[in-house]
């Protein structure tokens, strides 16, 4: 039977991470021998995008009700056109919400956050990110139906060309249990999950007046801008931006911490970004011990000059 994907779109158009569980899926189904069939909501992308990364049929569903988010709606309708033993999910704040939802109607195993291929796929058993990132453990799922996510940036965006084809299916779940009160866009150009490189800043800034370098920064380099906690709390920048344990969990190739003080809730939600650059005046800031490249000096000499040296290499 065929390993399903939930191929995630922001306004029809396909995330980066879906293409990471497509290629995710593409793996499980070689090792079963099988084929991948990708499932989105609403897109307005083409299939073929999918079918580069290993999908061999996409179903598109389409349902004026899910135009507003619902995990539960949403689960609903995956779990009508999907009729597989093994579906993947990326790791996305959406996503997440909707596998849960999906193992309970089907009374599948769920393994979130995987970060390798399984180990085996009878009985299913793969590496997942265990304790906020801190360690790794082997999951194995009883039974028959499993429900896996994929951690983003794990797995790496893998071409993997099949030809495909595509089937649209119209279908009208009841979507009333959520209700869009109140919708906060974040005000960076780049969706920070999406981002390959992102500038984050920290109370070190000393106030939100100093958040220009920053986003210049952020600007020369193409990257989305995130921040500390205590720095949304207080109204420095919007909370949209605040990655860490209670915030979004993020793993971009390139992490710049600035006067950042690395607490264990900050690196919960960056310590699985590829590459750590950190700045801060503190020679014994605790997030030096995890960052790949560290620059000790004062931020606010150090940023207009970096920024300055890319603009130069740039020209
Ligand atoms: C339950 C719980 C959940 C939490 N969740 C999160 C979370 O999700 N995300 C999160 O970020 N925090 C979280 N926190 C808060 C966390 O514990 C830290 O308090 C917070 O991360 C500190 O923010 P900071 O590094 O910006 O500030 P500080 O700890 O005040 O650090 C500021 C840093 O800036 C440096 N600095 C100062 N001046 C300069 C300069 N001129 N140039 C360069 N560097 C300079 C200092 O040396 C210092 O290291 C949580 C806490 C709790 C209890």
């Amino acid at each position: 039977m065929a390993v399903f994907v939930y191929a995630e779109n922001i306004n029809g158009v396909y995330k980066k991470a879906a293409f990471e569980a497509v290629a995710y899926a593409k793996a499980i189904a070689d090792q079963a021998g099988d084929t991948v069939t990708a499932i989105s909501v609403n897109p307005t992308d083409a299939s073929d995008v999918l079918y580069k990364y290993g999908a061999s049929n996409v179903i598109n569903i389409k349902d004026e009700g899910l135009k507003s988010f619902s995990a539960k709606a949403y689960a609903q309708a995956v779990s009508e056109v999907a009729n597989g033993n093994i579906i993947v999910f990326p790791h996305t704040t959406d996503a997440s919400s909707i596998a849960p939802m999906l193992a309970i109607m089907n009374g599948h195993s769920l393994i979130t956050n995987a970060i390798a291929v399984p180990e085996s796929l009878s009985p299913f058993q793969v590496k997942r990110k265990s304790f906020s990132g801190k360690g790794f453990m082997h999951a194995k799922a009883e039974g028959a139906g499993v429900i896996v996510t994929v951690s983003q940036n794990a797995f790496g965006v893998k071409e993997n060309i099949v030809s495909g084809s595509e089937e649209v299916k119209n279908l009208s779940v009841a979507n009333e249990d959520t209700k869009v009160i109140s919708h906060e866009q974040s005000s960076g150009k780049l969706d920070l999950k999406e981002a390959e490189i992102v500038v984050s800043a920290g109370r070190g800034m000393k106030g939100p007046e100093n958040w220009g370098m920053i986003e210049e920064l952020a600007n020369v380099l193409g990257a989305a801008t995130a921040c500390s906690k205590p720095v949304s709390d207080i109204g420095w920048r919007p909370h949209t931006e605040h990655v860490g344990q209670t915030g979004k969990a993020i793993s971009p190739n390139l992490y710049v911490a600035v006067g950042i003080s690395g607490a264990i809730q900050h690196l919960a939600g960056v310590n699985s970004s590829k590459t750590i650059v950190v700045i801060n005046s503190d020679a014994e800031a605790p997030f030096f011990k995890s960052a790949d490249y560290g620059v000790v000096g004062d931020a606010f000499q150090i940023i207009p000059a970096l920024t300055e040296k890319i603009k130069a290499i740039k020209a």
